[in-house]
């Protein structure tokens, strides 16, 4: 099939990538030139493990990037990729979104053969309905042949690519049987019989999204409430979450408690659903009380901090910058609170992470940068892990470089050893 992607950030060139890699025709659509100059050099615009060698196989074979629109209507399907950040009310900003379904509207409104326009942007059930729908419809000046479905994506940045060539499930939300077909078509490759489908109507298809990352953000809240709690006890809550995980109804996954989620998707999202649940009237308090519990762990990492050492001109390693490992993305990291409130108690940061330090240094760029953790740690008063990068793992001799070798664990990633004052953060 002839496949255009609108939008081609973490999800858009993923997708494009994968598309065109198991045999589908696929033209990656983005405004940014940067973007689709770096596409067509066969580079990867954003680091995702994997990514960069699917592009250089396909790119000028099956997989084109351009800025134009005009490909979409010579494809059998678009999918519109585009991000939906927050308001300042927590709700979802469609103004990027909506300019692409309009612009791809226009593309279609003089197409005969009938187009499906995908949805894959995580966007709320009204937001269908009352502004992508009418976007899409208004810019086709009616052609009846377009129609609009959704197809949320639950791929995880650095796992983005493994995660959608196996996906465990596929939510297909559609208004027709042939919009349904059509996207069975163009995922039959993904799919074996260890695959889920779950068919169901568009506004449904959008609402599984935010309920499946709202529920995985409020577990880890829980699960770092309980840390909290065990903490408090100086009990290691990693010895009484493996315990509750071996009850099936619980599960072991998500039981790994710590500075809490951060990302592009599970704060923006959860802020999202409160803010289109409150708009019709209903206060999500198990959701607001998530949020609040995850916006405390970096404040309690500090406090175990300041237990040991005066933060006020003192030098801090602050250990991994992006939201989790493998990937780039700083967005709602838990790094950028971490660093706001070690600036606030007058400490002076020097920071490190494997990948991540370029996008941090626009967001704080007083803040020192080193090339590797050693660099990091070397003459440092204290340190916070707020990744969990491998890497980090294996240090060992690097702390005895510290001026004082205490360490503030927010991952459970550095053992506890002789030699280092060492605090987990729920352990
Ligand atoms: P992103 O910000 O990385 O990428 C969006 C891209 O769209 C950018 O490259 C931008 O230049 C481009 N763009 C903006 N306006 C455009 C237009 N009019 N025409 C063409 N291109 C345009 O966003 P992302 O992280 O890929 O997320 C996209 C959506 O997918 C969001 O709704 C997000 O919630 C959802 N999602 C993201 C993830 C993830 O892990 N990042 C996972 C699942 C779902």
């Amino acid at each position: 099939m002839h496949i255009s992607v609108i939008g081609s950030g973490y999800v858009g060139t993923t997708i494009a990538a994968c598309f065109a890699d198991i045999g589908h025709e696929v033209t990656a659509i983005d405004i940014d030139e940067e973007i689709v100059d770096t596409l067509n050099d066969g580079r990867a615009p954003i680091s995702e493990p994997g990514l960069e060698e699917l592009i250089e196989a396909n790119i000028g074979g099956r997989l084109e990037a351009t800025t134009s629109y005009d490909a979409v209507p010579q494809s059998d399907v678009t999918f519109l990729a585009i991000g939906t950040p927050s308001n300042d009310d927590g709700s979802i900003d469609l103004t990027a979104l909506s300019a692409a379904a309009e612009a791809t509207g226009e593309a279609l409104a003089d197409k005969d053969e009938r187009h499906l326009v995908v949805i894959k942007s995580t966007v709320t059930p009204p937001s269908i309905t009352d502004v992508l729908g009418p976007a899409v419809r208004n810019g086709a000046d009616g052609n009846d042949a377009v129609e609009v479905g959704m197809n949320p994506e639950f791929l995880r940045e650095g796992s983005a690519v493994d995660d959608f060539q196996n996906p465990d499930k596929l939510v297909f939300g559609t208004n027709s049987e042939w919009a349904t077909e059509r996207l069975e078509n163009v995922f039959e490759p993904l799919t074996d019989e260890d695959t889920a489908v779950v068919e169901t109507d568009p506004q449904t298809a959008s609402m599984i999204k935010y309920a499946n990352n709202a529920f995985l953000a409020s577990k880890i809240s829980l699960v770092n409430d309980l840390g909290n709690i065990c903490k408090e006890f100086g009990l290691d809550a990693y010895e009484v979450m493996g315990a509750i995980g071996l009850d099936d109804r619980i599960s072991e996954q998500f039981l790994r408690s710590g500075v809490g989620w951060g990302g592009s998707c599970f704060p923006k999202d959860v802020d999202a659903i409160i803010a289109a649940a409150r708009e019709e009237g209903y206060d999500p308090a198990v959701l607001e009380a998530a949020v609040e519990v995850n916006d405390r762990q970096p404040a309690r990492m500090l406090e175990l901090l300041e237990g040991h050492v005066d933060l006020e001109g003192a030098r801090i390693a602050v250990l991994g910058l992006s939201f989790k490992p493998r990937t780039d993305d700083i967005r709602n990291s838990r790094a950028i609170p971490m660093i706001e409130r070690l600036e606030d108690r007058g400490a002076e940061i020097v920071a490190y992470d494997p990948v991540a330090v370029e996008p941090m240094q626009e967001r704080f760029p007083d803040v020192e940068y080193t090339e590797s953790a050693a660099d990091a740690l070397e003459g440092a008063d204290g340190s916070v892990i707020v990744t969990d990068w491998d890497e980090f793992a294996t240090l060992d001799e690097e702390f005895n470089a510290m001026a004082t070798p205490v360490v503030v664990d927010g991952r459970r990633i550095i053992q506890r050893r002789e030699g280092i004052t060492y605090e987990g953060l729920t352990w």
